[in-house]
C-alpha cells in the first residue's frame, strides 16, 4: 500500500475561520468582520494506492474556484480565496503518478465543500463514497445558500451512500470498513459538518488519519479548538477529543486537509505527540518547512 498527498492549489481563508473566535452565532459571524487572512494554504487530496484498487479521498479544488468572486453567496465572494491551475487539479497530477481515472475504484469524500468535491469531474467512472445525509445538507438552493456549489457537481454525480454503522472504531460511535481487509476505514467526525467523516488507513503498527477538516492543523486539534464555521462547537469538540485519544492509544499520524505540513508528515510518518527520534517518531515541530511558500510559520495559530 502507498499514500501519496496530492496538492490541488492552495486557499486563503480568514484566521477567525481557522480558529474561532467567541461562541455561539457570534464565532460564526466572526468570519465577516474579520479583516485578516491566513497564509496560502494548501489543499490536498490523498491518494491510496490498496491492493483491492486505488482509493482516492476528497478531489481538492478545481479551477472554476477562480470564479467564486463573482458568487452571490457573502462568504463565497468575500470570506475565501484561491490559487488552482488546470494542471494542478488531481485528474493531472494522477496521471502523473501513472494512475488513470479508470485506475480509481472508489472516491470517498470527507464532506461536501467547494475545495473537497472540485475535482469530482476527474472521476466519472468511480464509485464515489459520501454521507447521505452531508449530500442532503449540500444539495439545492439550501445547500447553496449554506455555501455549498451543488451547481458545479457534474451531472452524472450521483454518489453511492456512505452509511456509516453504529459499530465503533477505538473513540468513534460510527464506522464502515472501505477494504475487505479491514485497513481503510471511515470513521464519523462531525463537527466542521454535522456529518464530516474522516478515513483511517491502517499501515502495520501506524494508523494514517486522513482528517479532512476535523482542524485546519495539528495543533488546533492538540488545543481541542474549534473552527469558525462548525454548526456546533461541542460536538467538534468532543470530536477532536476523539482524535486525540485515538492518538495516545495508537501511534497516529494526523493529516488535515490544509495543514502545510501534513505533506511532510506523510512523507515521515511523524507522528501526534511523538518525542523520540527516527523515522516514525519524528516531533513534526522539529521539521524543516515543506518547499513551497505556505509555511506553517505564517500562520498565527
Ligand atoms: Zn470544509
Amino acid at each position: 500500500m502507498n499514500v501519496h498527498a496530492i496538492q490541488t492549489g492552495s486557499v486563503r481563508i480568514k484566521r477567525a475561520q481557522v480558529e474561532g473566535r467567541g461562541h455561539g452565532l457570534r464565532r460564526r459571524l466572526a468570519i465577516f468582520t474579520d479583516r485578516s487572512w491566513t497564509e496560502w494554504l494548501p489543499t490536498y487530496a490523498w491518494v491510496i494506492e490498496h491492493r483491492e484498487g486505488v482509493i482516492v479521498v476528497d478531489t481538492g479544488q478545481g479551477a472554476h474556484l477562480l470564479e467564486t468572486g463573482s458568487s452571490l453567496h457573502p462568504y463565497v465572494r468575500w470570506e475565501v480565496a484561491f490559487r488552482i491551475d488546470r494542471e494542478e487539479e488531481i485528474g493531472p497530477q494522477l496521471r502523473t503518478l501513472g494512475i488513470g481515472s479508470r485506475d480509481v475504484k472508489r472516491v470517498v469524500l470527507t464532506h461536501l465543500h467547494m475545495d473537497h468535491d472540485g475535482g469530482l469531474e476527474h472521476f466519472p467512472r468511480s464509485e464515489i463514497l459520501v454521507s447521505p445525509a452531508e449530500l442532503r445538507t449540500a444539495s439545492g438552493w439550501k445547500g447553496r445558500m449554506r455555501g455549498y456549489l451543488p451547481n458545479r457537481w457534474p451531472s452524472w454525480f450521483d454518489p453511492v451512500p456512505l452509511d456509516l454503522a453504529a459499530e465503533p472504531f477505538g473513540p468513534f460511535a460510527a464506522s464502515r470498513r472501505l477494504t475487505r481487509t479491514g485497513d481503510v476505514v471511515a470513521v464519523a467526525t462531525p463537527g466542521h459538518t454535522a456529518d464530516h467523516v474522516s478515513i483511517l488507513v491502517q499501515e502495520e503498527d501506524i494508523t494514517l488519519f486522513l482528517a479532512g477538516d476535523t482542524s485546519y492543523n495539528e495543533e488546533l486539534m492538540l488545543a481541542g479548538k474549534v473552527d469558525g464555521v462548525s454548526p456546533d462547537e461541542h460536538i467538534s469538540g468532543a470530536t477532536l477529543d476523539a482524535i486525540r485519544r485515538l492518538t495516545r492509544g495508537s501511534p497516529t499520524v494526523y493529516l488535515p486537509t490544509h495543514d502545510p505540513r501534513s505533506a511532510v508528515r506523510l512523507a515521515n510518518r511523524c507522528l501526534v505527540g511523538a518525542l523520540g527520534q527516527g523515522k516514525g517518531q519524528l516531533q513534526s515541530s522539529a521539521l524543516p518547512s515543506p518547499q513551497h511558500p505556505y509555511r506553517a510559520s505564517g500562520l498565527a495559530l
